[in-house]
């Protein structure tokens, strides 16, 4: 593919400046220029460039790849069917639930799925630069962002968009803050080489011990590349008052070991990489006037499986669908909406009984006897694993009828209104 570069400097005013290129700035600066939007995204890595992650795309992942136009290129790489779950005794393969998300997932590293979404943006016009990392934002007194620095540039900018992952530097300038009494991730990834790279059906272990035989509260995944090697990790989950107890580089280690003949790997993992996932919205003040936070900027991951590209992708959407119906222009004589609470409010009706009951699910794993208890239970059954992998991908769609929906519904709505914890609430 002949690569697009935009231009090397970035320019000294536009609609809407993006920072971070991630799935969800590039998702966000390729629906706002598809729109007609002039869009700057600034990164501060060259591309392409690595992230610490599972790599693992999910049926909801998959649907907003497609309306990106790359679902033919993602699932050229791989296909993924479903999980083959281990744990507590038992083996269950579960297939992706079939329905609105379309059933099949796919695994792409993030070196190439991330340059892949930051080349769709420069296909649709955005303006994207690499090596330019945002230092400093202008605010005026009615707390409108005016401009951003990123070292001796200056970009004037009607919206401000902060794609800017999970520490959001820029998002902390502006009073994001993320509230670690809620549920959140330690987890560590790696690569390694096995026979079964191109197996379509991801490894998920439920029953995660370390090396003194203690279950985790997380699970161990291999989710096959289909280029040589699987991305192979573990993570586990912590409160701040029931922080992980867990050195997690260590205890992917000792999960390679474990699983290296089923998987049929070849030598020791490599590139290993660790990070901590804000999960379930967890945070506050992400968005002003003009101005608003997506991705993992604003915590949208999936409490109870850490994944996040899905959210990312389908929050840039949906931030450049209210920035395009007149979010966040910047008042300058303009009737653009305030984002400050419009922004929160779409997060919240999109995510918040999910990310509610899922918040909740992921507490009560760290307790530690839940899982050891519940596990076994869980795995005898292939029907409740069936529907626990429908609800824990959050697949069951708004147009769902059946039991299983109406269930997890009602569960949400109950978990949300007795939530007393911050999900994408005011700044603090
Ligand atoms: C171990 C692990 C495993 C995971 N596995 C999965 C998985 O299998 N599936 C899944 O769906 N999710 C997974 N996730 C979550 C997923 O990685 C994130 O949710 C996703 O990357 C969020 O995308 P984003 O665009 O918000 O942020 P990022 O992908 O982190 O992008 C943020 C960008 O902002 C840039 N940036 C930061 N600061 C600045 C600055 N000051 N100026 C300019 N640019 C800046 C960075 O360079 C970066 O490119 C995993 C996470 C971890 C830690």
């Amino acid at each position: 593919m002949v690569r697009m570069e935009s231009r090397t400097r970035p320019p000294a005013s536009t609609d809407v400046v993006v920072v971070g290129c991630g799935p969800a700035g590039a998702a966000t600066a390729t629906w706002l220029a598809r729109a007609g939007r002039e869009v700057a995204v600034l990164d501060a890595a060259e591309f392409p460039r690595d992230k610490t992650c599972g790599d693992g795309l999910t049926p909801r992942a998959m649907l907003e790849v497609d309306r990106l136009g790359l679902g033919d290129w993602a699932r050229g790489r791989i296909t993924i069917k479903g999980l083959d779950l281990r744990g507590f005794g038992h083996d269950r393969r579960v297939p992706w639930p079939a329905g609105e998300h379309g059933g099949v997932g796919s695994a792409v590293r993030r070196t190439v799925l991330d340059d892949r979404l930051r080349q769709a943006a420069v296909e649709a016009g955005a303006t994207v630069l690499d090596g330019m990392r945002v230092t400093g934002v202008e605010k005026g007194d009615d707390g409108e962002v005016r401009a951003v620095r990123a070292g001796a540039d200056r970009v004037a900018c009607r919206t401000l968009v902060l794609a800017d992952g999970v520490r959001s530097p820029v998002g902390r300038l502006l009073g994001r803050t993320w509230h670690r009494d809620t549920v959140y991730a330690v987890a560590a990834r790696s690569y390694v080489r096995s026979r079964r790279h191109d197996h379509p059906w991801i490894g998920s272990d439920l029953e995660l011990r370390d090396e003194s035989g203690v279950v985790q509260p997380g699970y161990g995944w291999v989710f096959p590349l289909g280029d040589g090697e699987v991305n192979l990790g573990v993570g586990a989950l912590a409160t701040a008052r029931r922080p992980a107890d867990v050195a997690v580089k260590e205890l992917l280690r000792h999960y390679a070991r474990s699983v290296a003949g089923r998987w049929e790997l070849e030598g020791e993992p490599h590139a290993v990489t660790s990070a901590l996932l804000p999960m379930g919205g967890a945070v506050s003040g992400i968005a002003g006037p003009n101005w608003a936070a997506v991705g993992d900027a604003a915590a949208c991951v999936n409490p109870l499986n850490g994944e996040g590209i899905d959210y990312a992708l389908e929050g840039g959407r949906l931030l450049a669908e209210l920035i395009v119906a007149g979010g966040g222009s910047g008042t300058g004589g303009d009737s653009g909406t305030d984002l400050t609470r419009a922004w929160p409010a779409v997060l919240r009706e999109t995510y918040g009984e999910a990310f509610a009951i899922a918040r909740d699910a992921a507490r009560l794993l760290t307790v530690p006897w839940f899982l050891p208890l519940a596990g076994p239970v869980g795995m005898r059954s292939q029907t409740l694993m069936t529907a626990a992998v429908r609800c824990m991908s959050n697949t069951v769609a708004d147009s769902d009828r059946d039991v299983v929906a109406r269930a997890w519904r009602a569960a949400g709505a109950v978990a949300r209104r007795l939530d007393r914890q911050p999900m994408f609430a005011d700044a603090v």
